[in-house]
């Protein structure tokens, strides 16, 4: 495709060549709970211990879905417990241009379609799309965009899970890039995003595994580079409870933020010392960074925590 707006440098330097460059992307759907504290401290101290950068995009594409004041507590949070971002914050609601032009740009190549299926009438078919709309022309009004998806990757090479496999039939589907009602989709907007970052490494939680084929296919499809991604397990609680109600320790608390910094550590497989709860949080994550250990952290998609 044109490159109207990637520089193929990207793709021509190798990996190992460049900069670590990570990132969080947190949506402001709400606060940061310990969850989410989790993904954010495995990609920092990645990024820290490689000597990379650590950037922060707020994936505020979906107004319907975000808390007011959400995406500043995000970033408080994050400042609380240490977590320092290199460079400007992207906000995604800034990107829309951006996100037009890759759209257009793939239209122009006949890489897309409109799409006018609903949810029921895929549940119907299966729960997979079937490619139903692909060749009726339909027009842009009211109906969403497709991805002609030529390469259906759905084999992967985690840093932390190792050889990933999602299944067939969902890693082929043509995935929507824009909804039918105007929202531009999340896979559009985090490779869009990933490329405009210049990301090579994305560490994330496995709520994300099974997204990222969709995102391999269409880095291909965009002719670019593809990070490492590296999916760390989620936490869930058994009785369903928001994690940061169920266990004070690990209560998301700005003004103390310790107990829930050396836990998250420990969830990750983590070394910590005794005398941690009384250093400093400069002091625990500078620790944090010089032993960072990625093999450590468990092979798992889900821990229980409570
Ligand atoms: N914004 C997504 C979320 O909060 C994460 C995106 C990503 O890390 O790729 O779940």
């Amino acid at each position: 495709m044109p490159n109207t707006f990637f520089s193929t440098e990207r793709s021509a330097i190798p990996l190992a060549t460049k900069e670590y460059r990570g990132r969080f992307a947190p949506s402001p759907s709400g606060l940061l709970h310990f969850g989410s504290l989790i993904a954010a401290l495995a990609s920092y101290l990645d990024a820290k211990h490689h000597h990379g950068k650590w950037l922060v995009r707020i994936e505020d594409i979906d107004p319907p879905r975000e808390k007011i004041g959400a995406s500043q507590a995000i970033l408080t949070t994050l400042e609380a417990f240490g977590l320092h971002w290199d460079e400007q914050v992207l906000y995604q609601s800034q990107q829309t241009q951006r996100y037009n032009q890759v759209l257009y740009d793939l239209a122009t190549q006949k890489l897309t379609y409109h799409c006018q299926c609903t949810r029921a009438q895929i549940k119907a078919d299966g729960g997979i799309y079937q490619g139903r709309c692909k060749t009726l022309n339909l027009p842009k009004q009211n109906n969403a965009i497709r991805l002609i998806n030529h390469f259906g990757i759905n084999q992967f090479n985690d840093l932390i899970q190792g050889s990933v496999t999602c299944d067939q039939a969902l890693a082929q589907e043509d995935f929507i890039l824009k909804r039918k009602d105007g929202l531009f989709a999340y896979q559009l907007a985090v490779v869009v995003d990933d490329i405009f970052q210049d990301i090579n490494h994305v560490i994330r939680g496995c709520d994300l595994l099974e997204p990222t084929a969709r995102q391999l296919s269409f880095f291909a499809t965009l002719k670019q580079t593809p990070p490492q991604y590296g999916h760390i397990p989620v936490a869930s609680s058994a009785q369903g409870f928001k994690l940061s109600k169920q266990n004070k320790a690990q209560a998301i608390d700005n003004n103390h933020p310790q107990p829930a910094l050396i836990a998250a550590l420990v969830f990750l497989g983590q070394a910590t010392e005794k005398e941690m709860i009384n250093a400093s949080i400069e002091e625990i994550i500078n620790w944090a960074i010089k032993h960072w250990q990625r093999d450590k952290i468990p092979k798992t998609t889900e821990i229980v925590i409570a």
